[in-house]
């Protein structure tokens, strides 16, 4: 083919020169180094000796829609007597135009594969959340997949070098010994539909080519495939797809619902591990104890190797692996361009900052994590002319052969992208093997090393953390992670001094505590504590996330790609203390085997039970659990049981101290039996009847509310704002309506979708059998209404609780909802980008705080506050304290001077100023008494609960750009709307399975509903 080179002989001096071992060369193979290094020479192309299938060879180019995006790895398909090709599932090739398989289709070729050939095996390896299967496929040649057990033995070995005595003579045996596992996942995002149908012919390929490139993979590479990874939203895709097939000349629904709870955000959740994908995924990865995680994604043209990327790099990472990056980043745009495939690039604008993404379980946990975004055509299998812009065509250093302004584009094309480049990969990675196996071995190490190099040594969280139900919550995630965890037997004391980190002590939240900490020369921690050592394997991804992030806003990448903090202790409102002293190390601790939780039960006698409120997500799923118990919430503190409760405290009634013991053991709380209730004025708790509302125009955010009300066993209807359009009468079915942050803006959550074009149905039909599962609707375009307005409004007037969140509460406040609060999103770019900021309690009476830690840390989208006025239309908004005054003489403190005018008489001057607070509403004036009309009633009023605090302490972990406009605003709002309440968030308290310490106040609004004016205090006008 034209323009392009055939040339070879420069391959293997550079993949030599590549892989410099830092030790001492390898010991010898044998006989089968010579041959070994004939594979790894081997030139890309079809083995002439090999027939190949002449049908789907001649289908691939009918469906590749130009030449040069082709390569001599996949413009053939080698034929085989005995192995079906996909054909034999699909009827038609890999990345056939209009042909989208199933999960049960990919799933059914995969394992008709490992029928006919001992050189492919299929692993279950798990069920997603709506119980579809999720598969691993393994590949390699017939003597590596017989001893997979023994070399899986090795790979243990060289991922925990603490097994051998950390001996490098001995890892080097093991690694010349030992072969490597590449790992590749397709599909995580269901709109990405191509990678399916290429892991199919991938496989098919590195089972059966007999070509000296693909031998060279097969007999030193185990390859694992995880076609589909979000499996739910991959059958509602290929629904969403028949459905448009079958509708040619409509428009047809975006994919509304991706897996069970969340669409794109599925690739957020390696941190928190809440979604069965991630699990899955990381449990097999580890299993396998894989070398490189290469998930496959589609979007940007034509193949962008995002690994490499752009700063800031994440700052808990071995070097080692970001110069892995590099090289097979750099490999793979070089092979790629050789071969004439325009548009291959690796670096680019993705930071590689948050550990967030599914891919970066590898990096976190001693592997090479890689990502590529192929060309995709949005979900669709269809082939397209696709015109790109300016800036995906534009020639750069780093992108020499950008993509063509203007191609016909199918998947087919897609499909040869990603097996090219796996293929690339994989050669590469196999060729070089025993360097990147020395790697991660060395990565181990040093993972073990860290806790006496660059620190800390580990991580302590007290026995006498104040909420234990959310220190447990935070540690099974270190768990479900693979870190190790011990328990210390005896109280200890370490050297905690560490000049200059302000922030090494999640325990201390204002800057005079911090200093102080940071003053302390020891600390003591008593007998129970767990501690976190940093000298394991997987040490990692623990400091990762219990650490600190810094985002400078001089930093040169400007558009941060997701959240830039989510140190978890803050997030979850837990203590840990980052101690870099290696005392730690020689405590006395055991290891902890067990899934941790919190301790519970019932102490003491009596038939009344006192819970003290902690915050815990527990006390939730405590009162819908025991429904027919008589639950009351303490509204101030007391003493009882020889302990002082804070308010929110639980006086359970009407309830066995059995029953009680056995759910308060599950749920760690710890009830004390009294004979007598408290005298301390209380109001029942009682089972909200709870509404999640949502939109037909994004599901993603509320995802994450409906999955921790799900884990918190809190009965809830999901409903959508169509639902709120018909029901006239809410207040019949629901006391609560949780609305989270939702797809659309103000006006369209009321107007919907344009109607000028056909409906669009989101259900179950015979058509589209994995739809609707959720919530369905003949037609998704009609938003609320006014109708849905009204209904909203009424729901409150008679005394229902709407709560609202950052997009709706802008939604609540414009339209009359919340009187006298407005919305405030800061001016300037990049503000705040996914940063948790400190808050402090404006008033703790208020139910909604009940539990909550003052001076928590919030995650902050964007910066949005609250302002909030006595009046409507707005008031004086309260100052951050700075001194305002006209233009005139004098300084900023003086007063101006009228010229020619004798001195003010003391009648004729202006009250003195009344300090007002950024987060309060300034006093109603005399003025404004004039005429009240537009005075809010003061029992209606906002009513501020939760603030940010001072700007020198505003920024908890990520970016922070200024934020004098954020500081000191308020956070939270409640505000009466005759007999109800509407509760806004400028914060999201519900988000990725993180925010566990902001979890209370939704409960709280639950569980007070008809009673959040508990503990107010009314203004005299
Ligand atoms: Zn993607």
């Amino acid at each position: 083919m034209p323009g392009r080179l055939r040339s070879w002989n420069i391959v293997v001096p550079l993949a030599l020169a590549a892989a410099p071992l830092a030790t001492a060369p390898l010991p010898a193979q044998g006989p089968a180094v010579s041959a070994d290094a004939a594979l790894a020479a081997a030139k890309p192309g079809r083995d002439p000796a090999q027939p190949i299938d002449t049908g789907y060879t001649r289908r691939i180019h009918e469906y590749t829609t130009e030449s040069f995006f082709l390569s001599p790895l996949v413009d053939y398909l080698p034929a085989s007597p005995t192995v079906p090709t996909p054909m034999a599932v699909l009827g038609d090739i890999a990345g056939a135009r209009d042909n989208l398989p199933y999960s049960r289709d990919v799933y059914a070729y995969m394992r008709l594969l490992a029928s006919k050939t001992p050189r492919v095996r299929v692993i279950s390896i798990g069920k997603t959340e709506e119980g579809r299967e999720m598969i691993a496929v393994a590949v390699a040649s017939d003597s590596l997949m017989a001893h997979l057990d023994a070399n899986g033995v090795n790979l243990a070995k060289l991922a925990d070098p603490r097994s051998i005595g950390m001996n490098d003579a001995t890892a080097e045996q093991l690694v010349s010994a030992t072969t490597p596992v590449y790992y590749i996942t397709g599909t995580i995002h269901s709109t990405e539909s191509g990678a399916p149908t290429a892991l199919m012919e991938l496989a098919y390929r590195l089972a059966v080519d007999e070509s000296p490139y693909v031998r060279n993979i097969r007999d030193h590479l185990i390859t694992l495939i995880t076609p589909i990874v979000e499996v739910d939203g991959r059958d509602r895709m290929v629904d969403l797809f028949r459905w448009h097939m079958a509708h040619p000349n409509d428009t047809y629904p975006n994919l509304i619902y991706w897996g069970h709870y969340v669409a794109h955000d599925n690739n957020r959740d390696a941190m928190g591990l809440t979604l069965k994908l991630s699990q899955n995924v990381l449990n097999t990865y580890l299993d396998w104890h894989a070398q490189v995680l290469h998930d496959l994604h589609e979007s940007v043209p034509y193949l962008y190797d995002n690994t490499v990327g752009d700063g800031p790099y994440n700052a808990w990472l071995d070097p080692l692996l970001t110069n892995e990056w590099q090289m097979l980043g750099w490999n793979n745009v070089q092979e790629m361009t050789r071969f004439g495939m325009p548009g291959v690039f690796t670096h680019g604008t993705f930071d590689t900052w948050s550990p967030g993404y599914l891919m970066f379980m590898a990096a976190t946990h001693n592997g090479i994590s890689r990502l590529y975004e192929t060309f995709g055509n949005g979900g669709t299998a269809e082939t397209m002319e696709r015109t790109l812009s300016p800036d995906e065509t534009s020639r750069t250093w780093y992108r020499q052969d950008p993509p063509l302004p203007r191609v016909m584009w199918s998947l087919r094309d897609n499909n040869n992208y990603e097996e090219t480049g796996l293929l690339v990969s994989l050669n590469y990675f196999a060729t070089n093997r025993r360097q990147f196996l020395e790697n991660f071995y060395q990565k181990s190490k040093r993972s073990i090393l860290k806790a006496r190099t660059e620190g800390p040594a580990a991580y302590v969280f007290p026995a006498d953390d104040p909420r234990p139900g959310a220190q447990a919550q935070l540690l099974r995630i270190l768990q479900m992670q693979h870190v190790e965890i011990a328990r210390a037997a005896s109280p200890f004391t370490v050297s905690v001094a560490t000049p200059g980190a302000r922030h090494a002590d999640s325990t201390a939240r204002d800057s005079s505590a911090k200093h102080a900490a940071t003053r302390a020369a020891t600390r003591s921690f008593p007998a129970g504590s767990y501690i976190v050592r940093m000298d394991q394997p997987y040490s990692r991804i623990a400091d990762a996330l219990l650490d600190y992030q810094y985002w400078s806003p001089d930093d040169p990448q400007k558009q941060p790609y997701d959240d830039t903090g989510w140190t978890f202790p803050e997030n979850f409102a837990v203590r840990a203390v980052r101690v870099t002293d290696p005392a730690v190390l020689a405590v006395a601790a055991s290891p902890v085997t067990d899934t941790i939780r919190a301790p519970g039960g019932v102490s003491g006698s009596g038939s009344v039970f006192v819970i003290a409120n902690d915050g815990d997500q527990s006390l939730a799923t405590l009162r819908y659990r025991m429904r027919n118990a008589r639950i009351d919430v303490a509204e101030a503190p007391f003493d009882a049981a020889g302990q002082h409760f804070a308010r929110g405290a639980f006086i359970v009634r009407d309830v066995s101290a059995h029953s009680l013991d056995d759910a308060t053991r599950a749920l760690g709380l710890r009830a004390s039996a009294v004979a007598t209730a408290p005298t301390v004025a209380m109001h029942p708790a009682r089972a909200a009847r709870i509404a999640l509302l949502h939109t037909w125009q994004g599901t993603q955010t509320e995802g994450w509310w409906r999955q921790a009300l799900d884990f918190a066993r809190v009965p809830y209807d999901y409903i959508n704002v169509q639902d709120v359009a018909r029901t006239a009468d809410l207040n019949a079915k629901y006391d609560v309506i949780l609305f989270p942050p939702a797809g659309g803006n103000t006006q369209s959550i009321i107007t919907g979708m344009p109607m000028w074009r056909n409906p669009m149905p989101w259900k179950r039909t015979a058509l589209t059998p994995n739809l609707g599962r959720l919530d369905q609707t003949d037609d998704i375009r009609p938003g609320m209404g006014w109708d849905g307005v009204a209904h909203l409004q009424r729901f409150v007037q008679h005394g229902g609780v709407l709560v609202t969140v950052q997009n709706t509460a802008d939604f609540a406040s414009a339209l009359g909802l919340a009187p006298g609060v407005s919305t405030h999103h800061p001016s300037g770019r990049n503000v705040v980008v996914g940063t948790l900021l400190r808050t402090r309690i404006v008033d703790d009476a208020s139910p909604l705080m009940y539990g909550v830690p003052d001076s928590l840390a919030v995650y902050s989208e964007e910066g949005e506050t609250f302002g909030v006025s006595n009046t409507l239309g707005g008031g004086r908004r309260g100052s951050n304290g700075e001194a305002t005054r006209p233009t005139g003489r004098g300084t900023a403190n003086d007063p101006d001077v009228v010229q020619g005018r004798p001195a003010l008489a003391a009648r004729n001057e202006a009250p003195a100023p009344i300090d007002v607070k950024p987060w309060e509403p300034a006093p109603v004036t005399d003025e404004q008494m004039r005429y009240p009309l537009g005075i809010i009633p003061p029992a209606q009023r906002p009513r501020v609960v939760l603030r940010y605090t001072d700007r020198k302490d505003l920024l908890v972990s990520g970016l922070l750009d200024g934020g004098s406009d954020v500081a000191q605003r308020p956070v939270v709002v409640d505000v009466p709307l005759e007999r109800g309440h509407v509760v806004l968030f400028a914060n999201n308290p519900m988000y990725r399975g993180e925010t566990v310490g902001s979890y209370p106040m939704v409960y709280n609004a639950i569980l007070n509903f008809d009673h959040l004016d508990a503990g107010r205090i009314v203004a005299p006008r």
